[in-house]
């Protein structure tokens, strides 16, 4: 272990007065800024935004428990068409942080969260927790129909437009290949 947690960080969270006594527990609410990168490539917590955190931090037999959730605004963008998108997101979670000094099971977890003397760090699981409630392909209403393909419109805003004879590009390669204009060499 290289990095070392720092105390005052937003997202680091003493668990002292637990005591390491199994069975006791608090009940924490804060409001810290977004980390940077707190979702998707779409849809995501700005960086900077408040979010609120509701936790139960509880000592058990191995290590602390901390059980939560997370609230705060999203911003994005649809991924058919590409309009912003304004949500809220609400994430929950449950953690286990063993303590520092219990032994490493033998199948070594790489995954597994511990705790750095009395501190835990709430970010990893804050940003699984919110890209886990995150929809797969954000979308600004569940039926957006997109952008047209022939000019880019957004369909939503004119569903009935169209174009003077489309040309379907099926029958577009086609029309190419029967031109007698474009014959080379044979
Ligand atoms: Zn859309
Ligand atoms: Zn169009």
């Amino acid at each position: 272990m290289t990095a070392h947690l720092d105390p005052r960080a937003p997202l680091v969270l003493d668990t002292y007065e637990l005591g390491r006594r199994p069975g006791s527990q608090r009940e924490v609410t804060l409001t810290v800024p977004a980390p940077a990168d707190l979702g998707i490539e779409l849809l995501g917590v700005p960086e900077g935004a408040e979010v609120e955190l509701d936790l139960r931090i509880e000592a058990v037999m191995e290590g602390v428990l901390v059980t939560g959730a997370a609230y705060a605004d999203l911003e994005g963008e649809c991924a058919r068409c590409l309009e912003p998108i304004h949500d809220e997101i609400e994430a929950r979670f449950q953690e286990l942080y063993v303590y520092d000094d219990e032994e490493r099971a033998a199948d070594d977890d790489e995954e597994e969260l511990r705790t750095e003397g009395d501190l835990v760090d709430l970010e990893p699981v804050l940003r699984d927790a919110v890209v886990l409630a995150l929809p797969f392909q954000p979308l600004c209403q569940d039926d957006c129909p997109g952008l047209c393909i022939d000019c880019g419109a957004r369909l939503a805003d004119d569903p009935d437009h169209t174009h003077e004879a489309p040309i379907d590009p099926r029958w577009a390669g086609l029309a190419g290949l029967h031109d007698p204009s474009s014959k080379t060499e044979d």
